[in-house]
């Protein structure tokens, strides 16, 4: 009894809370079975690996600020024949990342670019890359305000520090000069240092009238696109199709070229 007392106060004092936890239950189970020394210390050792791995997961994935967590698991590619299930798998094994390029989702509403962007996202901090997710529209927003401030170039370093920044929803709103020209810094800060994760609902062809400058866009497109793959999503709305087994739209009918529509009435 005294003997555990001071292996608790050790154990405490070196931060192995998990061990401290599960001593007592598995000195018992050791006392029980046949264990042998070196199993008894694996199975403590790997029990304090693997709540260290959980809670440094758990804080990674909070300071990345994703809107919700998704996995891969969780995306039905059955539902979205438009996306390459190989492409994404390839992509989830993270060489883009050591690479520097960059991947981008394109595609209407509801078809699943938040989902696998953020899944990428984790999937990139499971094997302790440096993660930050930001939503265009506040990108900009927080870059144009430390311009403002004078302290633009400070600020950027929060977002061109990260291995994989994930730009969401970029073209949902149309940017004005200054806001152009930040998001052509930050591309251009990043290019051949860090990989960018960015989803549109607008094709490239129309990039130009988002940024409201032509040869501006083509210089962000130009950066961007130089190492990267593409993932062009057509298809229907996941979260409409919810609404819609739920009785609260109207049904899709398949046509001939197999593209969903609206049934006729
Ligand atoms: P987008 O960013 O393209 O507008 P989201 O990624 O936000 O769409 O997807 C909308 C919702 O539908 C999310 O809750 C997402 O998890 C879910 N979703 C989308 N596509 C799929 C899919 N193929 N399988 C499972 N869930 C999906
Ligand atoms: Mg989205």
């Amino acid at each position: 009894m005294a003997m555990l007392e001071i292996a608790d106060e050790l154990l405490e004092a070196m931060g192995l809370d998990e061990i401290r936890n599960v001593l007592p239950a598995r000195l018992e189970r050791a006392a029980n079975t046949n264990m042998s020394y070196s199993d008894f210390l694996v199975d403590l050792l790997t029990a304090e690996r693997d709540a260290k791995r959980s809670r440094y997961i758990k804080t990674r994935t909070s300071l990345a600020h994703f809107p919700f967590i998704r996995t891969l698991e969780q995306f039905d590619f059955s539902f979205q024949p438009s996306v390459d299930e190989r492409q994404i798998r390839e992509l989830a094994g993270l060489s883009f990342i050591a690479e520097c390029s960059n991947a981008v989702f394109l595609g209407p509403p509801g078809v699943g670019k938040t989902h696998l962007a953020v899944a990428l996202g984790i999937e990139a901090i499971s094997r302790g890359i440096s993660v930050y997710f930001i939503n265009a529209h506040d990108l900009i927003a927080d870059l144009e305000k430390a311009e403002r401030e004078n302290r633009l170039e400070r600020r950027m370093k929060v977002y061109v520090s990260p291995k994989l920044l994930i730009v969401d929803e970029i073209g949902y709103l149309p940017l004005d000069q200054r806001g152009a020209t930040a998001l052509f810094q930050l591309v251009t800060s990043r290019y051949e240092k860090g990989s960018i994760i960015l989803t549109s609902n607008k094709g490239f062809s129309d990039w130009g009238e988002i940024f409201g400058d032509p040869v501006l866009a083509a210089a962000i497109l130009d950066r961007l696109l130089h190492h990267s793959t593409t993932i062009n999503i057509r298809g229907d709305s996941y979260r409409l199709r919810e609404k819609r087994r739920a009785g609260l739209l109207e049904p899709r009918t398949q046509s001939p070229d197999g593209r969903s529509q609206a049934a006729p009435r």
